[in-house]
């Protein structure tokens, strides 16, 4: 699993965060970005949660082949 935050379209509403802390965090600009070494979920169920909760879809959740070896 590959995440990334598009914060060109990045609204800062915090779902991500609430839905996931241990992925996600907000900067001072209250904008989100994957924690440093996150970027493969950490294994959390939630990620994809967040993605959903996300209002404006900035959230990007891929899946890699290699996930399921
Ligand atoms: S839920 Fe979406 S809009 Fe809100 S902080 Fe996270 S990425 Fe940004």
């Amino acid at each position: 699993m590959r995440i990334s935050v598009d914060r060109d379209v990045c609204i800062g509403a915090g779902q991500c965060v609430l839905a996931a802390p241990e992925v996600f965090t907000q900067d001072d600009d209250g904008l989100s970005e994957v924690l440093p070494g996150r970027e493969d979920g950490h294994g959390s169920a939630m990620v994809r949660e967040a993605a959903r909760a996300c209002p404006v879809s900035a959230i990007t959740v891929r899946e890699e082949a290699r996930d399921r070896e």
